[in-house]
């Protein structure tokens, strides 16, 4: 797997250079999520460059080798993964566009990393669906789903996406199973807090590194997924790069309890006053 073209980055929390750091606890065909030397937030230090990422690994193309993958090398813990999904409907949790669909003003929403537009659907009539799509099969298919309610669609990463939208437009944004995918997450949020209105709202969701089945399947966990899952956020480091970023954070303890493998995050760009007062 190492002829795939790589880069090397800085850990998206604190912009440490992590220069030859120590093997990863974790990994898979050479590909290794490690340790910040200094904050410790786990991740991938070298991935797959932007490129590399759309040809070969693209997420509608690695899911099912995963879930295959998985279901050969351990039987007894892919069942066990998948036949002890109960656990993810004991508790009735807000899902991230029902939330925005409620809560944020009339005006252009945001799906990052929209895939074929599945989520467009979700949102209420007084939000616009956009979206910000990598792969160009799938923006293709976003873009026409997105036209019908009069949104658009911008085929290229995020982080040079986003900068293709006026700033302070979009009232809400959401972020669901995407940002542990991007290796530029800290451009990124930065990024999209220009972008956003103020008041707007941003619903992030993405697998909880510090959940107890993560502790209890270990290198089993769901959320391992090399090379394509870059970022491995817990609680403290989602709220420090959304907080370096300039949103205010609320992390609902019912949306991200420890017996979850994901977490729900909502950020609120705040108002002039309220940011020069914060
Ligand atoms: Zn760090």
């Amino acid at each position: 797997m190492t002829q795939a073209a790589t880069l090397e980055r800085p850990c998206p929390i604190c912009e440490t250079e992590n220069a030859n750091p120590p093997p990863g606890r974790y990994g898979r065909d050479g590909w290794s999520a490690v340790a910040c030397r200094k904050c410790g937030f786990v991740h991938m230090q070298t991935v797959p460059t932007t490129e590399e990422l759309v040809e070969t690994y693209a997420w509608e193309k690695t899911f099912p080798v995963e879930a295959k993958r998985r279901k050969t090398k351990n039987p007894v813990f892919a069942w066990m993964d998948a036949n002890t999904r109960w656990r993810l409907h004991i508790f009735k949790r807000t899902e991230g566009v029902d939330l925005l669909n409620k809560r944020a003003a009339p005006g252009p929403a945001l799906d990052l990393g929209c895939g074929s537009g599945g989520a467009f659907k979700g949102f209420a009539d007084h939000l616009i669906p956009h979206g910000i799509e990598i792969s160009q099969a799938l923006a293709l298919r976003a873009a026409e789903v997105a036209a019908q309610r009069g949104g658009s669609v911008v085929q290229a990463s995020s982080a040079e996406g986003l900068e293709q939208f006026p700033d302070n437009y979009f009232t809400a944004a959401l972020l669901r199973s995407y940002l542990e995918h991007d290796w530029q997450a800290r451009e990124v949020m930065h990024n999209l807090y220009d972008k956003m209105a103020p008041g707007g709202l941003v619903a992030v969701k993405v697998p909880n590194y510090g959940s107890l089945n993560r502790l209890l399947m270990r290198d089993r966990w769901c959320g391992f997924r090399f090379p394509d899952h870059v970022n491995y956020f817990d609680k403290a480091s989602m709220r420090r790069l959304s907080q370096d970023a300039g949103f205010q954070v609320e992390m609902p303890l019912m949306q991200s309890l420890p017996s979850d493998d994901n977490m729900l995050a909502i950020l609120t760009k705040p108002h002039a006053r309220e940011s020069a007062n914060a």
